[in-house]
């Protein structure tokens, strides 16, 4: 409990000090495409110097692959905490979600491959939404084909949060013939690998930091995750539980960050050269 209030109160300091500083400048300058590739902007790669330096990536790992071994309660209080200062960039950090799905259900070769560079400060992705299929993935058409025992992937996925991250989980069909989710396989994708470009960055009214990616796979070689056909019914189901614990403490810290703002303002505003009525009865 005691490293937990520690790691809390150093997400907290980096919070205040250098993420929501960072907000506003990231919001206006947004992240750039160039050639295929992301980059993010001058904020946002400040804001993951300062989380990487401070050891709070792989967070949830196994210290044998250089995570800090916590349960999944305090680093969503953390992602709480991080949305408050800048809902854009918890999703980009909150991405390290993909590491537990790799954890839970690659094999330990790939597990020691990918999961210490994600402590160390490697992004993620999660490839699922393609132009026709989002709400419906079963209707996912990425194609994954397998020649001489090495899997490559063509084709599409859209709307991909750090689309251009470091180690992707990817949702794609293997099982040529099927048109539903027992076809579909998940695979890793490693950026090293330069064989999918970024088409597109969506210009979005909110979030802006986090770049939300059209991206284009071309013969791109990656890795099966667990079994065959267990894709969608089976890893993106558990990537997902652990998404939307993430995506509700972001949820939380944005209403927290609004609620004080608004109260704020509520306090310091007079008209009629009087408080505004009530303000004051929210004092903390
Ligand atoms: C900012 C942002 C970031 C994202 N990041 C990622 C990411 O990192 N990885 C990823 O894979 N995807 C990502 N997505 C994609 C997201 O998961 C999809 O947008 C979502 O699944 C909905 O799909 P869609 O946009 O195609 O909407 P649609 O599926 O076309 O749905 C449109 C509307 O119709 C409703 N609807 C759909 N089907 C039915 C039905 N049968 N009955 C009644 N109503 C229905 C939906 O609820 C919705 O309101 C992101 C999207 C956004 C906006």
């Amino acid at each position: 409990m005691d490293s937990y209030d520690k790691v809390l109160e150093i997400v907290g300091d980096i919070s205040a000090n250098t993420i929501a500083p960072n907000a506003e400048g990231v919001d206006a300058e947004g992240p750039k495409l160039e050639n295929g590739r992301v980059y993010y902007a001058d904020g946002t790669q400040k804001n993951l110097d300062a989380i990487v330096q401070a050891g709070l990536m792989g967070i949830t790992l196994p210290r044998k692959y250089d995570g800090l071994n916590f349960p999944i309660v305090p680093y969503i209080m953390a992602a709480d905490i991080v949305s408050r200062a800048d809902a854009g960039f918890v999703n980009i950090w909150g991405l390290q979600d993909c590491a537990e799905t790799i954890h839970e259900f690659a094999d330990e070769e790939q597990q020691a491959k990918y999961l210490p560079r994600i402590s160390k400060g490697e992004t993620a992705a999660m490839d699922l939404t393609e132009p026709d299929a989002g709400s419906d993935l079963q209707a996912v058409q990425l194609k994954a084909t397998l020649i001489d025992g090495q899997w490559y992937l063509n084709g599409v996925k859209r709307f991909i949060t750090n689309g251009d991250g470091h180690i992707s989980l990817v949702l794609a069909r293997s099982e040529e013939g099927t048109s539903d989710g027992r076809g579909l396989s998940m695979f890793i994708y490693d950026k090293n690998s330069n064989a999918v470009t970024v088409r597109r960055i969506e210009h979005k009214l909110g979030i802006i930091g986090s770049p939300t990616c059209e991206l284009v796979f071309k013969n791109a070689p990656v890795e099966l995750v667990g079994q065959r056909k267990l894709g969608l019914i089976k890893y993106v189901m558990a990537l997902m539980n652990g998404a939307r614990l993430g995506i509700a403490a972001q949820s939380v810290g944005i209403a927290e960050a609004a609620y004080r703002e608004a109260l704020a303002y509520a306090q310091e505003r007079k008209q009629f050269e009087v408080p505004l009525p009530g303000s004051l009865l929210y004092l903390k």
